[in-house]
């Protein structure tokens, strides 16, 4: 006889389709007043709860770059060489900072027509000029251009030499003071020898100021994660990731409740210090237990419920999302550790449901994979464009992987190989800002839905309803012609 008893052990798992949040009286007027900061980890927090994942078709440093801007984190993939790894990392810390570290310039020797072209291919409105030795000699904005038209006029007749300077390490508040006082727009950073070595712009720090949605570090440089895996050499891996500025590692393995993850959660605790660390992934509230207990600063939930997943075909083994997040969560709030819903992510609503159902967070995998910003180029098809993406654990990434490592697969290993994943199109989808501005939108709707100014409240108040297969049915657009 078996030991299962299906009318009395087997409890029901549900996912995003069997639910709704229920709609209820509401005091929000604009979802503009919605507030969505949220937790990454326990140290961490975002102004928008979106992640996008460790995947080589959606994050390397375009995406994260875009995703940090927007208030959210991307986390690079693991699937390089540590160097080329560091190099996306710092592409990131690099890309918009309190300085400009490479402001455009021209040489003492160029004309009007060249400043013209720098000005409307970088679309600036001021170009610093340097002599020969790359000492700063002045500075050429649009005014000064206002009635020039001899485009072969030299720039040492036209520039502003008498520039206001500041020394390297010039802090952000007295970059301001120094605009205030001066009525300027821009600030060239020199060292000792006069040499250019940064740029700070008004305009840059009136849009911080104005904008404060983008994730930034103490620095005031964008946020960004790295994934790596738990080989010994990951050690290493996460130890340079973390100096060269990532902000969180990602432990990233397909069965995240095993013993040699949490023998390397504490290894790799350790030996990095200060970044918080994400573990993952799980689907039961044990495996949170356990990560946590072992260290983790949040948790990632998903067991086959990304797109390009076949896990649960493959093995039999998983647990539908929502179930999934709820019993994590009802876990990982004990220790307050947040929880990151990955994968399975279709639309708006099915974001507001992983964060009312307890989630701090959510990853995203194949809707950014479709972007500008994710890597890999745009495919035409007869009805359409589109981008590929791939389970990082589908038989490509694995011969990809074995050939970047030098030592690709031959034909015995490549048919003992097990693939959980596959390799597919998506949908191209232009910017991944469209994307993005779509699903925070929607998300502050059902946040309006749930009379909930913020997660918090939407965590509170919500109510969900189980629907049955004519409800879900009735739930999209049905019984029309959908041009
Ligand atoms: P999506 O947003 O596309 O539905 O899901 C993305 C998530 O799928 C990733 O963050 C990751 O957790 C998971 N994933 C990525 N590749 C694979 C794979 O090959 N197999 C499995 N089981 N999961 C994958």
């Amino acid at each position: 006889m078996s030991k299962h008893n299906i009318e009395n052990d087997f409890k029901t798992g549900y996912t995003f389709d069997d639910v709704l949040l229920i709609p209820q009286r509401s005091s929000i007027s604009s979802r503009k007043d919605t507030n969505l900061q949220s937790n990454l980890t326990k140290n961490i927090k975002l102004n928008i709860p979106i992640v996008s994942a460790n995947m080589d078709t959606v994050t390397e440093s375009s995406m994260a770059i875009k995703i940090a801007s927007l208030g959210g984190i991307g986390i690079i993939h693991r699937f390089m060489t540590i160097e080329e790894q560091i190099s996306e990392v710092l592409s990131v810390k690099r890309s918009e900072g309190i300085v400009i570290e490479q402001p455009v310039t021209i040489n003492q020797d160029g004309n009007v027509g060249q400043i013209k072209e720098l000005m409307s291919l970088h679309k600036i409105g001021g170009i610093l000029v340097k002599d020969n030795s790359n000492k700063l000699l002045g500075i050429v904005t649009k005014r000064d251009l206002f009635f020039e038209y001899e485009d072969s006029k030299s720039v040492q007749d036209v520039m502003t030499k008498d520039l206001i300077t500041a020394p390297e390490g010039t802090s952000l508040d007295d970059a301001k003071k120094i605009f205030i006082n001066n009525k300027i727009e821009k600030l060239p950073i020199v060292n000792s020898s006069n040499e250019l070595v940064g740029l700070i712009t008004s305009k840059d720090i009136y849009k911080r100021d104005k904008f404060p949605i983008s994730s930034k570090d103490d620095k005031g440089r964008l946020m960004v994660g790295a994934a790596i895996g738990v080989r010994q050499e990951d050690i290493e891996r996460a130890v340079k990731l973390t100096e060269a500025g990532a902000d969180t590692i990602v432990i990233d393995i397909a069965h995240g409740h095993s013993d040699h993850t949490i023998n390397m959660l504490s290894k790799i605790k350790e030996k990095i210090g200060k970044a918080d660390i994400i573990v993952g992934n799980v689907a039961t509230g044990e495996g949170t237990k356990d990560l946590i207990e072992a260290g983790a600063d949040a948790v990632k939930v998903g067991v086959g419920s990304g797109s390009i997943c076949i896990t649960r075909i493959v093995t039999g083994a998983g647990v539908p999302q929502l179930t999934a997040i709820l019993d994590c969560v009802s876990i990982a709030n004990e220790y307050k550790i947040p929880i990151i819903a990955d994968g399975g992510i279709r639309n708006s609503g099915d974001i507001t449901k992983a964060i009312a159902a307890g989630a701090s967070t959510v990853m995203i995998g194949s809707m950014l994979a479709g972007t500008d910003e994710s890597p890999g180029v745009i495919v035409s098809r007869p009805n359409g464009r589109y981008k590929m993406t791939r389970g990082m654990a589908s038989l490509g990434a694995a011969v990809d992987r074995s050939i970047k490592e030098t030592k690709s697969m031959d034909e015995e290993e490549m048919l003992e190989y097990v693939p959980e994943g596959v390799e597919a199109l998506v949908q191209y989808r232009g910017q991944a800002s469209e994307v993005i501005g779509k699903l925070v939108g929607g998300l502050r709707s059902g946040l309006s839905y749930c009379n909930s100014k913020n997660i918090d409240e939407l965590q509170k108040n919500s109510k969900f309803i189980r629907i049955t297969g004519a409800g879900k049915a009735e739930s999209g657009a049905h019984d029309v012609l959908v041009d």
